[in-house]
């Protein structure tokens, strides 16, 4: 069965779905891969070392030629689907929550579409879980970022030109990519404190060496482990509560998030206001709107002299391990999918069915 691997399009985008390694690995399985030229320059992978892979590195016009299946990071433009063959398996990112219509799309050209983001968070599925691998980049990557815009020292430094206090960062979400950052922030010496609505986080915060910050607000855990909508009075409390707080702080990191839903705001403008100059915020919501009033979509902004990070792509700012997790969750799933290197979906299968967003329509 033949892999085929596109050039990702989206702005930005610098990752690609499958690395050489996990070519070798497909290869050595009994699948095929095309990879079109230049797929992984930009995250670091050239050309060569897919050749050595045992993939075929080919052009644009070619890469679809006789492939069963397409993976990629990003959603696939409306001609790139016009051009799939009914009956293509796609495996990608595909954004089922927020863009109905390009799942529609997918389902009416007879493509079998698999989304990464749909794939049960069960222990069996844990090698496939790309939200995670994602997240777990994007956190390190957000204190990264915020480190370098701060016009302070993270670290207490004690100097012959006397004592350098800590900075003191808070994160606001503590799941995958909230972890991540409280863990990245105490790596590189700041006094760190987390929050998030799920009661059982508080431990997690602690043992990486953080405080929990006490805000009043306690909200419900899903049957999947994620938090449930806080009601509008819960919000207001939490609001005003971060309001008094977070002008304590020199960096606040933010990732909450409620599946489905825009992102709870968190932030207003006048607990921005309130923050001293300088300080920052990385809001890693703004694909879904913001936990913070003033975050803009995709863009750095200074708002009261408090710098605002609220891109969108931070996992493919740190495009050659993103792209190497992100490769491994993918061949997890095709091995999955296609034993052996011959496709066999089982939509019985917990995992097949749960990631599957479009198949053909039968037609009597
Ligand atoms: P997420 O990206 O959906 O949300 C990020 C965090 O925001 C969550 O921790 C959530 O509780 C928090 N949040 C939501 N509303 C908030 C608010 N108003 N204020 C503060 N925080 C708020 O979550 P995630 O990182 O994908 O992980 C969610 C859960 O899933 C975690 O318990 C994680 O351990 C679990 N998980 C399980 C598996 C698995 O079993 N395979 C894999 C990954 C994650």
């Amino acid at each position: 069965m033949r892999v085929a691997v596109p050039k990702e399009i989206g702005a930005g985008e610098r990752r690609v779905a499958l690395v050489p390694d996990s070519v070798g690995r497909l290869v050595a399985a009994g699948f095929e891969v095309a990879v079109e030229q230049h797929a992984g320059a930009a995250a670091g992978f050239p050309d060569a070392a897919y050749s050595a892979a045992g993939a075929d590195v080919v052009s644009t016009d070619q890469l679809l030629a006789g492939a069963k299946v397409v993976v990629r990071v990003g959603r696939p433009a409306a001609e790139e689907v016009a051009e799939l063959d009914p009956g293509t398996v796609l495996v990608g990112f595909l954004s089922p929550l927020t863009d109905a219509a390009g799942v529609e799309r997918l389902a009416e050209r007879g493509v079998v579409a698999f989304a990464m983001e749909s794939i049960p968070r069960i222990t069996r599925a844990q090698s496939m879980d790309a939200l995670s691998s994602q997240s777990t980049v994007a956190g390190y990557k957000a204190v990264v970022a915020a480190a370098d815009r701060l016009p302070r020292l993270f670290p207490l430094l004690m100097t012959a030109a006397g004592t350098v206090a800590p900075a003191k960062v808070v994160v606001l979400g503590a799941g995958v990519a909230g972890l991540q950052a409280i863990a990245t922030a105490r790596r590189l010496g700041a006094v760190v404190s987390g929050f998030d609505v799920r009661p059982a986080v508080r431990e997690q915060v602690e043992s990486l060496g953080a405080s929990f910050l006490d805000l009043g607000v306690q909200g419900a855990e899903t049957s999947g482990g994620y938090a449930a909508e806080l009601s509008a009075e819960e919000q207001a409390r939490q609001q005003a509560a971060l309001e008094e707080r977070i002008p304590e702080f020199d960096v606040v990191v933010t990732t909450a998030l409620v599946p489905g839903r825009p992102a709870p705001k968190l932030i207003p403008a006048s607990a921005v206001e309130r923050m001293r100059p300088g300080s920052v915020i990385v809001d890693l919501a703004a694909e879904t709107g913001g936990n913070c009033e003033l975050t803009e979509p995709g863009l750095q902004v200074e708002r009261a002299g408090v710098t605002i990070l609220g891109f969108t792509d931070f996992a493919a700012h740190m495009p050659y391990h993103a792209s190497q997790l992100y490769s491994r969750n993918v061949t997890a799933l095709l091995l999955h999918l296609a034993p052996g290197g011959e496709l066999a979906l089982d939509f019985d299968d917990e995992i097949t069915a749960g990631a599957c967003v479009a198949r053909p329509r039968v037609t009597v």
